[in-house]
């Protein structure tokens, strides 16, 4: 087995990333007549995105330059408009990335975007595919260098590091989970909190137009409040309105050293009757029920609509993260039942129980993770609910025990 390093892997896995862009697909689908619909700026704390939206697939090129530093990206088969023009108006001037956006009609078939930058990024430019109400989408990540997105479990988690079947990529090393010993540790438990969705995927939508996004975080921001005057250390995955892939989402948990993960959602479903509040765990070996599985799939969709590649590779070698994950399965069980009773005072259960089902978001092999479903926005009665802020406050108030409750009984790694 050939030993690498942290780093080694995880240039391999960025590697192999820039591989993955679907550049080709991109190729084949341009139309010569895509027209821009849309321009988009999502500046934020952890990354700046620019979606650019059109009627057609786009085909593009993209290269950096230093002196001054820009990115510069060559769109084929496509006309300059008004959309597109739009762009550099759009830059804030406190965009920690983004100094300005040049656009111009480079030849007669090809648009440039200039992009002056304030301090060198880690870029990642892709496509993205018609999905719900979003047309063709090219999209410009800007990350600030040396942010470790490509964390090389995660890459053999979501199957992106690709195993090659004759040359075995060697797994990092698991840590030797719950060895023994009294939670004696004088540091302060780590919580990482999840407000689901945010960006441009809005999560669920209630008739009222209340969205998923906004009242998840709303939530975590309260049980941050509590779980730090409770004495620990509180970080979320996001804080603003912004979209982050699930699997840097588990990414920042697990270079948090987290020793909790709490994704928080509301839900619903096609039958606006089914409410209840509800907790999952994992299960690894996909969702255990009908209901389940639908919840699996629309929570994951969240990433074909921000755009994460994930190729469901069957070769990733599942002996390792039973190894792992046996211990934290156990553990988040014990921590999801912590919380579902302290739910459980609050509204109705949707079943008395912790349930399983396969979310991406609950993959760290090595942090206790849990999926707090609070409340239906598709029933009126607990969309009203969701719309309080008094219950909002009693539902970060329940998890927040309940995350108590477990921490006391906890034996904390490292
Ligand atoms: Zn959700």
């Amino acid at each position: 087995m050939v030993k690498l390093t942290r780093r080694q892997m995880v240039r391999r896995a960025a590697g192999l990333l820039f591989t993955l862009t679907p550049i080709s697909s991109a190729l084949a689908k341009a139309a010569p007549s895509a027209q821009f619909i849309a321009a988009r700026i999502w500046p934020a704390h952890a990354y700046t995105r620019v979606t650019l939206e059109s009627s057609h697939g786009l085909s593009y090129q993209h290269f950096s330059l230093d002196n001054p530093r820009r990115l510069v990206v060559d769109i084929q088969g496509a006309n300059i408009n008004s959309v597109l023009q739009s762009l550099s108006k759009k830059v804030l001037a406190d965009d920690p990335f983004i100094r300005s956006i040049r656009v111009g009609q480079n030849t007669a078939t090809t648009v440039r975007l200039v992009i002056d930058l304030k301090q060198s990024v880690y870029s990642q430019v892709f496509t993205l595919t018609p999905v719900s109400s979003f047309k063709h989408r090219l999209v410009i990540d800007l990350y600030p260098q040396g942010v470790d997105v490509n964390d090389p479990m995660m890459a053999l988690l979501n199957g992106t590091l690709n195993p090659e079947p004759s040359k075995k990529r060697p797994a990092e090393p698991a840590q030797p989970s719950y060895t023994v010993a009294e939670n004696r540790t004088n540091r302060r438990p780590i919580i990482m909190l999840d407000p689901g969705h945010g960006g441009e995927d809005p999560g669920a939508i209630s008739q009222n137009g209340i969205r998923e996004k906004d009242i998840v975080l709303s939530i975590a921001r309260e049980a941050k409040k509590r779980l730090e005057a409770m004495g620990y250390a509180v970080y979320m995955t996001r804080n603003e309105d912004i979209f982050i892939p699930l699997g840097v989402r588990v990414a920042k948990a697990r270079s948090r050293r987290a020793d909790v993960f709490v994704s928080i959602h509301a839900d619903s479903f096609t039958s606006p009757t089914a409410r209840g509040t509800g907790v999952y765990i994992l299960n690894p070996n996909g969702a255990s029920s009908a209901a389940a599985k639908f919840l699996a799939q629309t929570q994951n969709n969240a990433d074909a609509i921000g755009g994460v590649r994930t190729s469901g590779n069957p070769n990733v070698d599942n002996v390792i993260l039973d190894m792992t994950q046996t211990a934290t399965m156990r553990d988040s069980r014990k921590l999801g039942q912590y919380v579902l009773t302290e739910l459980g005072k609050l509204n109705q259960l949707h079943k008395g129980r912790v349930d399983e089902a396969n979310f991406a978001v609950l993959r760290a092999p090595d942090i206790p993770s849990i999926l707090v479903e609070t409340a239906f926005l598709s029933n009126p009665v607990e969309e009203s609910l969701l719309a309080s802020a008094a219950f909002r406050q009693q539902c970060a108030q329940s998890i927040s025990q309940g995350i108590q409750k477990y921490l006391k009984t906890a034996v904390l790694q490292r």
